[in-house]
């Protein structure tokens, strides 16, 4: 790393879902024929309906610079939707528009972070909380949790890690990378143990919201008790298909929401006009239109948990949302596999790569050594043959 940069910046790791993604192109270019499934990306195209929202407003002329924390109409959108969906009261100062979940993490974290202020991740989390939270200045505590308990956390743990330095909880239900859902009685736990911490503010991801395979999405901030320290983060990437659009939002409590428009007012002026006209339209449909992406997902993950289970050294909890699995594959550690000895889930991942060309990611990457992420967010074709090749090098 170059001696000039500053220390943040050598300290930041890169990001491992988009390093592993770079890989498998790179492969590609040298004509090798690599099946991806390291990349949370929906496969599908852009529903038409969007398309012709998009196409409409650049015929009709939005070019110019937006509201920094987005359009009036978005915002409504925005607001019906929470209410609709989540049966979340927000009001126009409370939401912010921004360039995808992933800047609106960043606004949050650089919102309510000081140097030193401890946030709770529960294990596994998604890639980019924790250095998205040290390049604030805050420390990361993991809670780890297990595959019996389909790796979600405890009210008692949470209650264990909390001392006079916790500032926030981050966590995704439906779970990037594990797919768990927390159901209504585990979140009441998580909501009862913060009723009597008027100091700490609960981040609910719930961008994977639509891609869950039991119905019932429940939003924590839903709950009276921390609504007032609650900030929920949703966006259209993976619901619609719309990962390169960019747009991401939050409803939270007015100070907090114009404190992230202040920040965002410096840094990006706000997301792009095109996108913003078009998830106008993408929201106010009704969710019932994108449900034959959500039913093409469940058939795939039953796919892939059956063709997985058939591996000796596999070990998978059932995911209900989301469109990962993260089997445990610490069965093979020590184990050397055509002259390649296997340590940890890194050596797993390139082991993968390298040798059946499939691109996975540690679990490293998401606070868990013990397992790969798979994502299957791909063609069933693809990931018959990517899990075929898998079992027959482990053999
Ligand atoms: N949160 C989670 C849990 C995610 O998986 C992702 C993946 N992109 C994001 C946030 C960021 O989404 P966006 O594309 O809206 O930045
Ligand atoms: N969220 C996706 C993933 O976890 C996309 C990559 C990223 O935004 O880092 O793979």
């Amino acid at each position: 790393m170059h001696q000039y940069l500053s220390n943040r910046v050598k300290n930041l790791a890169t990001s491992q879902t988009l390093a592993m993604a770079a890989k498998a192109r790179e492969l590609r270019s040298q004509g090798k024929d690599v099946i991806g499934l390291s990349l949370g990306e929906p496969d599908f195209n852009i529903p038409d309906f969007i398309k012709e929202a998009a196409k409409n407003a650049i015929d009709e002329n939005y070019n110019s610079y937006t509201p920094v924390d987005g359009y009036g109409e978005l915002k409504e959108a925005i607001i019906t939707k929470f209410k609709r969906d989540n049966n979340l009261e927000y009001s126009a100062s409370e939401i912010v528009v921004s360039t995808g979940a992933k800047q609106a993490l960043y606004n949050i974290a650089s919102v309510l972070i000081n140097p030193g202020d401890e946030v709770i991740l529960p294990c596994p989390y998604w890639v980019s909380y924790s250095d998205i939270i040290k390049l604030k200045g805050g420390i990361p505590v993991e809670i780890k949790t297990s595959i019996e308990n389909n790796f979600k956390m405890t009210g008692e743990q949470l209650k264990n890690s909390i001392n006079e330095k916790t500032k926030m909880v981050w966590f995704s239900s439906p779970c990037n990378p594990s797919g768990s859902v927390y159901n209504e009685k585990e979140l009441k736990e998580i909501v009862d143990v913060l009723k009597s911490y008027k100091n700490i503010f609960v981040v609910s991801d719930e961008i994977y919201e639509h891609i869950n395979y039991k119905g019932g999405h429940l939003s924590i901030g839903s709950f009276d008790a921390i609504k007032e320290r609650t900030i929920t983060v949703n966006g259209v990437s993976k619901a619609f298909a719309m990962t390169g659009w960019r747009i991401g939002y939050i409803g939270a409590p007015e100070w907090i929401a114009r404190a992230c428009n202040k920040v965002q007012g410096q840094v990006t002026s706000g997301a792009n006009c095109i996108a913003q006209r078009a998830v106008i339209t993408a929201l106010n449909e009704n969710p019932d239109k994108i449900e034959y992406m959500v039913d093409e997902f469940k058939s795939r993950r039953d796919l892939i948990l059956n063709l997985l289970n058939d591996i000796e050294g596999f070990e998978c909890n059932v995911p209900d949302g989301a469109f990962y699995v993260f089997p445990d594959i610490s069965y093979f550690f020590g184990k050397e596999i055509s002259g390649i000895k296997i340590n940890n889930a890194s050596d797993m991942s390139m082991f993968l790569l390298e040798n059946a060309l499939v691109a996975t990611v540690t679990g490293d990457a998401f606070g868990n050594s013990n397992c790969i992420r798979i994502s299957y967010a791909a063609s069933k074709e693809k990931i018959t043959e990517a899990v075929s090749r898998i079992k027959k090098l482990l053999k």
